[in-house]
């Protein structure tokens, strides 16, 4: 599997895998890994090849395209938030918990951490307080964002982009997983607004299927938000006051969770 290695800064570098990225960052003292890749198995070693600095391992969270190498650490840096969303057949590590307002520090480097769930719940950004960037994981991108399946909840996807919004005074650039590298943080507004949009049925869908799984697609213009296919529904039924009906939408549910790990990227 081919990864691509660029070298950002003397102590930065990304990871460029077909359709997503991770990152490499060192300090005086260390290294660490946000995300180890999709298809790639060996990102520890890749990262030792640049480094040789004992290197820890972070995860933005547990999707599939971001836990490729994760094996190959005892160890990962997560939010134990994320746990229900992190399969057992892809760890052997221990987490290390990090929560709202933690901080790595790789030596003359500070790194700190930001919850941001709704992508999925234990969804987290990293900000690089001295560098001034933010490495957004798949919460604020301008490619595809999966808000399919039962790991995701925009309600919380839209508070977390105005809590990221509320911190743009401390960032100047974003670096996210997927889409275009780098992003400016006006994309957070734009987000937030057509997230807005998204949830009031004020965006055109359009069929879609990703891995077998049926789902809406919107266009915005700052990204393409892939729903579950009866995300307008649910939201109609919601604004009537109804519930979902009873019969099997649960085990549609199960169905896709099943299939949405599978996922390629997102
Ligand atoms: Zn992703």
């Amino acid at each position: 599997m081919e990864c691509r290695i660029i070298r950002i800064d003397d102590q930065t570098w990304r990871l460029e895998e077909e359709g997503v990225r991770f990152f490499l960052l060192t300090g005086s003292r260390s290294a660490l890994l946000i995300d180890s890749g999709m298809q790639v198995h060996n990102a520890k070693k890749l990262a030792e090849g640049l480094t040789a600095l004992p290197l820890s391992l972070l995860n933005t969270h547990a999707d599939r395209d971001h836990i490729g190498s994760n094996a190959e650490f005892d160890a990962v840096y997560m939010s134990p938030a994320e746990l229900v969303n992190y399969p057992l057949a892809k760890k052997a590590s221990d987490i290390i918990p990090i929560r709202d307002g933690s901080s790595i520090d790789l030596g003359g480097r500070r790194l700190e951490i930001i919850e941001i769930p709704g992508h999925t719940p234990g969804s987290i950004a990293v900000l690089d307080v001295e560098r001034r960037v933010l490495f957004s994981g798949d919460t604020v991108q301008d490619g595809s964002i999966f808000l399919f399946g039962p790991m995701r909840n925009i309600p919380a996807f839209y508070h977390s982009l105005k809590r990221l919004e509320g911190m743009t005074g401390r960032f100047d650039l974003i670096y996210p997983s997927h889409g275009s590298f780098p992003v400016k943080k006006e994309l957070i507004s734009r987000l937030i607004s057509q997230t807005a949009k998204l949830e009031r049925g004020e965006l055109a869908a359009s069929e879609a299927a990703f891995m077998g799984i049926p789902l809406k697609r919107y266009e915005a213009d700052a990204a393409v938000f892939l729903c579950d296919a009866d995300h307008g529904e649910k939201t109609e039924r919601s604004a009537q006051g109804g519930q979902r009906p009873s019969g099997n939408s649960g085990a549609d549910d199960k169905e896709k969770s099943g299939k949405g790990t599978e996922g390629e990227a997102g």
